[in-house]
């Protein structure tokens, strides 16, 4: 039995999530207990029992203290199942979120799924639909993994109702990646996503970008989504050497439009002006892939609490060492295995 503290660390959701992950793949059970303990609301939110529930039905698993507002878990999963999987987490919580639970082990098992996920697709604190699409996945076909992800509808929070779509053949080798060259930025742009909204916010936003960080006319788009609520987003991404990176900001109500822009230039300069092609969020997602990959590492961002609780999680559970060497006071180099 797998015996996991949720109050260890960041405290937070990962944790959960990793563990479930984990879980599933090494054929364990897991206990969980002080679940999402430093989180202003602990315990399970509608998003992390749709994700508790989604990693169960993938895996055929038994489960104890699956309801809401739960702190504590028992989770004893059988074999991987594939096919045609649908969760709804039913309110504007995370749909990526809880892609993000269910795709290790798909990944890992042989066999094909197709995982539709209804739920917020751009929320705040989550992974958006375009930073999986464009960031993580791209990275993990690199490794050798054959997925795809289809934007079905948008759901901005606090409205929700959107969907994603993710198909994965399982089974295929994950190969060790090395990340650590940046070269030059060869493309850049920056979008900012609107629905039910006037179509001024996002120009308000892109006028931050182009005065702040010099975008040109054709770098910066109004994206106009149809969805069940107002939402935006801006989003600024660039293509360099090593792959791509992206960063995002919500736009929420009482915020100008103006706030969000410089919240995700600062973000963006971050990590242009550190040199590294790996930002924070992307360090923290790419653990679990190179840990079951055996061997990998990058150059990114001085790491956060969130990258070294999940760090310290994958490899205990995966048994496979992760090292993060500051390197400076902006720089990290996380190496896994060997
Ligand atoms: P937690 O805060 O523990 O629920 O985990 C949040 C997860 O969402 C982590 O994997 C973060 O890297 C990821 N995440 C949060 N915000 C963003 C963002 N703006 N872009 C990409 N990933 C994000």
């Amino acid at each position: 039995m797998i015996e996991i503290d949720g109050s260890e660390g960041e405290g937070g959701g990962q944790i959960l999530r990793t563990a479930l992950a984990l879980a599933i793949i090494r054929g364990e059970a897991l206990h969980i207990r002080s679940i999402r303990a430093k989180r202003k609301r602990p315990g399970l939110l509608r998003q992390h029992l749709t994700a508790v529930q989604a990693a169960g039905a993938i895996s055929g698993a038994k489960l104890t203290g699956d309801r809401l507002g739960s702190d504590e878990l028992r989770f004893e999963p059988g074999a991987v199942r594939h096919g045609e999987h649908r969760f709804a987490v039913g309110t504007a919580g995370s749909a990526t979120l809880v892609l993000q639970t269910v795709l290790w082990p798909l990944l890992v098992a042989p066999g094909e799924s197709t995982v539709v996920v209804e739920g917020g697709t751009h929320n705040p604190l989550a992974p958006p639909f375009e930073f999986l699409d464009r960031v993580l996945l791209p990275v993990l076909r690199r490794m050798g993994a054959e997925l795809e992800l289809e934007l079905l509808g948008a759901g901005f929070y606090p409205a929700g109702g959107g969907a994603v779509r993710l198909r994965v053949v399982g089974g295929r080798p994950l190969h060790p990646l090395v990340l650590d060259q940046r070269g030059a930025i060869r493309r850049r742009r920056a979008q900012a996503i609107i629905a039910n909204l006037p179509a001024t916010i996002a120009r308000r936003e892109l006028a931050v970008v182009r005065e702040q960080l010099g975008f040109e006319h054709g770098e910066l788009e109004v994206v106009m989504l149809t969805g069940p609520g107002p939402g935006n987003l801006l989003l600024i991404e660039g293509e360099h050497d090593g792959g791509t990176e992206l960063v995002s900001h919500c736009g929420e109500k009482g915020v100008p439009a103006e706030q969000v822009g410089a919240r995700a230039v600062a973000e963006w300069s971050r990590w242009h002006d550190a040199g590294v092609p790996v930002g924070e969020h992307l360090a923290d997602q790419l653990l679990i892939p190179l840990a079951l990959a055996g061997a990998g590492g990058f150059t990114t961002l001085a790491a956060t609490e969130h990258t070294r609780t999940n760090a310290a999680l994958v490899q205990r559970l995966l048994g496979v060492s992760i090292v993060i060497d500051p390197q400076g006071p902006v720089r990290a180099r996380v190496s896994v295995g060997g």
